[in-house]
């Protein structure tokens, strides 16, 4: 599984980090992620624990997606002032 994105400025890391921390209930394992270029190589063991990271993926681009904006957004309202 890979997920590919425009490179945004997010902080894969965090999201590599927040997706390893996933145990499969099942099989008793956490997902290898590896970062290459822009894109998360995801492994894991079975299908249905794909879908669970995927899904905490999901949410952990959302959080640095916000983070980012808002991180923008303080940048442009210091200037203004
Ligand atoms: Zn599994």
């Amino acid at each position: 599984m890979v997920l590919k994105y425009k490179d945004m400025g997010l902080n894969l890391n965090n999201i590599k980090n927040d997706v390893q921390r996933l145990t499969c209930s099942v099989h008793d394992k956490h997902p290898t992620i590896t970062i290459v270029g822009s894109n998360l190589n995801f492994e894991c063991c079975c299908e249905k624990f794909k879908e669970i990271c995927l899904e905490k993926s999901k949410k952990a681009f959302g959080n640095e997606i916000q983070k980012s904006v808002t991180e923008s957004f303080g940048k442009v309202f210091k200037k203004l002032k």
